[in-house]
């Protein structure tokens, strides 16, 4: 047998991905098995988005395209940037990718040397890590406390910079916090990342996903400098129930969106041509679907959280976006008997039949995650099972 490559033997697969996996031979040994682990919605792509696609197929438009994107899907991002951001991009600034993970993945790749420290913030999104390691990057944690709302302070982002420190992540909506940044937060942290040009890799994958008064805003748009200085990461996967489709895009400096279109060249070829139809169609077309879908997760939400902070032993902050609840279930675990959370997950999916995915994923070993993005009656028999679990070994 060939021995593996040093960079993959500490490679950890995606706990998120691992727990849907389990949940699913669960159910199908026929166990009725409710999964909360989902890091997709629940609904199908909507109808015009399907059209198009099929329609492109039959037109004729199943070729390669150029590696970065097609320029008509190029424009529909530039598009989006402008009504949604205001920002302006020439399409030398955006590459179309395979989903937003692989851009990232892409990026990482082409800024990164061995030794340059990314700074995440914890709790952080399963991938991060995994990937700046793989660019042969050091991951620097830094906590985003619970009193804190799950968001650093500027204070905390000075005191981890060091001379090796290459980029910050941001990611807002988070997952699996399910926190938004402020303009004025985040303005504060910019002048940190000015201060030490450090390259703000912003994923507002979750941008369209936001609940009660919160708005989105990119750190892009608060100065030309900024926009200088940060790349943005983004896509249709959770704005229009795309996930399978795998198109996401990033937009920012062009050197860097070159050496990324270079690399994809030669790794990928290009995004699937279909899917890129699709994509078009998701930023061209109506965006009614997208409000449609925002309003049922926060319905969700706004039905389940009551429920889930009424759980003995759960302290739990109310999101302000993404499809995600991260309660703090130290206190449970301890008083039902478990000495870890991940036991505690784990006797979850077990005995009370409900798949959560354990906040040691996300660098967060205190907390559970649980996604909304689920039938409403599904998601309250879960919560029940989880309740009467906890009381009946409390
Ligand atoms: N970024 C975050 C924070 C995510 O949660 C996800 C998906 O779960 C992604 C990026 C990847 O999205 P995509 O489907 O576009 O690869």
């Amino acid at each position: 047998m060939v021995s593996l490559a040093k960079r993959v033997q500490t490679l950890t697969p995606s706990t998120t991905l691992a727990i849907t996996a389990k949940a699913k031979e669960l159910k199908e040994q026929g166990i009725d098995v409710i999964g909360l682990g989902a890091g997709e919605p629940d609904f199908n792509t909507p109808e015009n988005i399907l059209e198009a696609a099929t329609k492109s197929m039959y037109e004729g438009h199943t070729k390669y395209t150029p590696a970065g994107g097609l320029p008509a899907l190029k424009k529909a991002i530039q598009d989006k940037l402008k009504r949604d951001q205001h920002l302006s991009y020439s399409p030398k600034e955006i590459i179309v990718g395979i989903g937003a993970k692989h851009l990232l993945y892409t990026l990482f790749q082409v800024i990164l040397d061995e030794g340059d420290e990314v700074i995440i913030p914890t709790p952080y999104w399963v991938s991060y890590p995994e990937q700046v390691k793989l660019a042969q990057g050091l991951p620097v944690f830094l906590e985003a406390k619970e009193e804190n709302q799950y968001k650093i302070t500027p204070s905390q982002l000075e005191a981890a910079i060091t001379e090796k420190s290459k980029a910050l992540i941001l990611n807002s909506p988070s997952n699996p916090t399910g926190m938004v940044y402020t303009k004025d937060e985040l303005h504060a942290l910019a002048l940190i990342c000015e201060k030490h040009n450090l390259l703000i890799i912003s994923d507002e994958i979750y941008e369209k996903l936001l609940y009660g008064n919160a708005q989105h805003v990119s750190i892009a748009q608060l100065s030309d400098s900024l926009k200088k200085l940060t790349i943005i990461i983004n896509g249709v996967s959770k704005s229009h129930s795309m996930t399978g489709w795998r198109i996401g895009f990033a937009a920012g400096d062009e050197s860097i969106i070159s050496a990324m279109t270079d690399l994809a060249s030669h790794s990928t070829s290009n995004p699937v041509t279909t899917s890129q139809y699709a994509a078009m169609e998701a930023y061209n077309g109506p965006q009614d679907d997208v409000e449609v879908m925002r309003k049922a997760f926060e319905e969700r939400l706004s039905v389940i959280f009551p429920k889930v902070e009424a759980i003995p032993g759960f302290r739990v902050l109310k999101p302000q976006g993404a499809f995600y609840l991260l309660p703090n279930v130290s206190e449970a675990a301890k008083r039902t008997g478990y000495e870890t959370v991940d036991a505690f997950a784990e006797a979850l999916l077990t005995e009370a039949k409900v798949a959560v995915i354990p906040g040691s994923g996300f660098g967060a070993p205190a907390t559970i995650r649980l996604s909304y993005a689920t039938s409403l009656e599904l998601l309250e028999e879960a919560v029940k099972r989880i309740h009467e679990f906890v009381e009946s070994k409390w």
